[in-house]
């Protein structure tokens, strides 16, 4: 029995797959009264219809009705939220809202200067460290923003928030929306801010250049410091709203983790895995 048992251990650990776990990280903030929205827009609105038990078919029952802006939270700019004749929402094709992702780390930066925006310099370092930037990408600024969501104050960089001469937060230079666009042929360009262009922008220009071009626009990401800045795949998935000139969006982001990173933990799990179903059954046969 001894001997079966040895080689039988042997054997699973011979063929035990390789450990490789996929990631999947939700890359939105929730939608709710507080989620962040231009400060002229008209307020979230959520009216539960039903919520109890529902007599007619012996169930409980929960039915709500929700109505909000469609530029609210983490939400997509369709081309045409800033250039006449080009996709509304429901005419993006699924294959521009999803791509290999790249994060653009700007966080030391900002944190001397809220007014900054992402430069081809930026870029080009990032290739220096992770290679050419794939066609097709979802390239999004991490500037450690997401930490300020909550706070309007501090999201938008001033006390009058009526007031958007007044705005301080970072985003894109157009400069660099251009580079990714004609160089790198990007599917979309986003910011854990709440614009494509940033606060102390009067004129718009790096929503006027992906409107033109029929690039997606992503604005409010979350939780991008739990995503690698290279290797992942982002999914853009904009709610289908017809005429829409954006919407709001679950965003998220898989990976997959490096074979070579198999950590103490998920060995033992692994372990434990093959104790149970195949050594255990083993020793009670013999
Ligand atoms: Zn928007």
């Amino acid at each position: 029995m001894d001997t079966v048992l040895y080689f039988s251990v042997l054997l699973l650990t011979a063929v035990r797959p390789m450990y490789s776990a996929p990631r999947i990280v939700d890359l939105s903030h929730q939608q709710d009264d507080n989620a962040v929205s231009w400060p002229v827009n008209p307020p979230y609105n959520f009216t539960k219809l039903h919520r109890g038990f529902y007599a007619p078919f012996n169930i409980w029952l929960e039915n709500n009705h929700i109505a909000m802006p469609e530029h609210m939270g983490t939400h997509v700019d369709a081309p045409v939220h800033t250039f006449k004749g080009t996709w509304r929402t429901h005419q993006i094709p699924i294959e521009k809202l999803y791509g290999p992702g790249v994060i653009i780390n700007v966080k030391a930066k900002v944190e001397s200067n809220p007014d900054y925006r992402v430069s081809t310099d930026d870029l080009l370092k990032y290739e220096e460290k992770y290679g050419e930037i794939p066609r097709h990408s979802v390239v999004i600024m991490n500037s450690g923003w997401t930490q300020k969501y909550l706070n309007n104050t501090l999201v938008w960089g001033t006390m009058q928030l009526l007031d958007s001469s007044t705005f301080h937060f970072p985003s894109w230079h157009e400069e660099a929306v251009t580079w990714l666009i004609n160089k790198r042929q990007v599917n979309a360009i986003g910011v854990d801010t709440p614009s494509t262009d940033y606060g102390q922008s009067k004129t718009l220009p790096c929503h006027l250049i992906m409107g033109k071009n029929n690039v997606v626009g992503i604005e409010n990401v979350a939780n991008l410091d739990n995503i690698p800045e290279s290797g992942s795949t982002i999914y853009v998935p904009v709610i289908k709203i017809y005429d829409g000139s954006g919407g709001p969006a679950r965003l998220f982001g898989t990976y997959d983790d490096d074979p070579d990173k198999t950590n103490a933990a998920s060995t033992a799990t692994s372990s434990m895995f093959y104790t149970c179903f195949f050594i255990i059954p083993l020793i009670i046969k013999f």
